[in-house]
């Protein structure tokens, strides 16, 4: 290998004249944080979603932390969630003094298994957080089912899943709250951000005041001409609105999402095809549909030592990573909700083989030609 040869980072991101012009365009009109540019975006994610309502926040965080808030539940309150999952999803539920019930992946789907979720049902679960882990949508019609039998809320983790159709329609407009993350690697970004999407009037209404402390009426507009000084705080809300700098990257970002999965789904393709000739790894991605918004490509070794992969990979100048760390194995999870090694079978069998290779846009077929034969050549030696 030549030492002049590229490194392909794990992720790139793919922002353009158009994005960087809006925000100098921001910061030349001296409005900074949330405002015209803000409201206008909430509008263009309507509009792709077809959602009636969706509320930006400064990360899926803060947008799963105030799914859970306007859900109505009490501390003690159970809540069931995939433990293959990042650290946000459980956090914000422990946050809120309820308990994560984690319940096993369907290995084939890497999804919460809906089969396993009726065992896990106490009278004291009242939301379930689904998660659409790699953007390939969770089976929504049963886990819909369950929950109407059981009376429990939908939030969905959709931080991976902006752009996936399920039943021919966008995620968003399945359950009753969905979130979305546009953090730096997402599907696409506003450098840190998030969003709610619900069709509730009034659940929408508490969202958008409880964003910017819960206080009333447009508190955002306090410094326009057309604001008043005056301002009454209602309920105790947090800091969570987005900026005009951030929706200034979201307005051309949602504009380019379609183009952004399409690439990404060809270049899937391409992994697929040429992985599928190499022996011990287990492509879970196969069999994708265009539905998908395919925010990850993982790859599981049946037989390679995964740590030691990774390492190979990165003295062949290739980025990878590993979704998820499984929630029931750190430290914290392990010692305030009593969950150990050996809970989760099969979400524990696919993290110890489990690697996400690079895929982006700004990737080319050669990048992908070489992330293969650098694999093909690790796991033949
Ligand atoms: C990235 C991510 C989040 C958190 O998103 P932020 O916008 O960084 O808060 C939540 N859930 C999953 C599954 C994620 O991958």
């Amino acid at each position: 290998m030549s030492s002049k040869e590229k490194f392909i980072p794990y992720f790139l991101p793919s922002i353009g004249k158009d994005e960087i012009f809006e925000v100098v365009d921001s910061l030349k009109n001296n409005w900074l944080t949330m405002g015209p540019k803000v409201i206008a975006f909430e509008k263009a994610l309507e509009d792709y979603l077809g959602v009636k309502h969706v509320i930006t926040l400064n990360s899926c965080t803060a947008a799963l932390h105030l799914s859970l808030i306007v859900s109505g539940l009490k501390i003690g309150d159970e809540v069931i969630t995939s433990p293959l999952t990042f650290a946000a999803t459980g956090n914000t539920i422990a946050h809120l003094g309820l308990k994560p019930v984690l319940v096993d992946i369907n290995p084939e789907t890497l999804n919460i298994d809906p089969k396993r979720i009726e065992s896990a049902i106490t009278p004291k679960t009242k939301a379930i957080v689904v998660v659409h882990y790699g953007g390939k949508s969770a089976d929504l019609n049963e886990i819909t089912s369950i929950a109407n039998n059981h009376n429990l809320t939908i939030i969905e983790d959709a931080a991976h899943a902006i752009g996936t159709l399920y039943n021919g329609k966008k995620i968003g407009n399945h359950g009753n709250l969905t979130c979305y993350s546009f953090y730096a690697t997402k599907n696409m970004t506003t450098g840190e951000g998030g969003a709610i999407a619900t069709n509730n009037d009034e659940i929408a209404k508490r969202l958008r005041k409880l964003r910017l402390h819960g206080i009333s009426k447009d508190a955002w507009k306090r410094y326009q001409k057309e604001g008043s000084w005056y301002y009454e705080i209602e309920e105790c809300g947090w800091k969570y609105n987005l900026t005009d700098i951030q929706a200034a990257i979201g307005l051309h970002q949602i504009k380019k999402l379609d183009s952004f999965i399409r690439k990404r789904q060809e270049l899937a393709k391409l992994y697929n095809t040429e992985l599928s000739k190499i022996k011990g790894i287990k492509l879970p991605y196969q069999n994708f549909s265009l539905d998908d918004s395919l925010h990850l490509y993982p790859i599981i070794l049946e037989n390679y030592n995964r740590d030691q992969f990774i390492k190979k990979m990165a003295e062949s100048k290739i980025g990878t990573s590993v979704h998820f760390i499984p929630l029931h194995l750190h430290p914290f999870y392990k010692k305030a909700f009593k969950y150990k090694e050996g809970n989760f079978p099969e979400t524990e069998k696919i993290f110890k083989g489990l690697v996400s290779l690079p895929l982006y846009p700004k990737m080319s077929k050669k990048d992908v030609e070489k992330v293969v034969k650098t694999i093909k050549d690790i796991i033949s030696n």
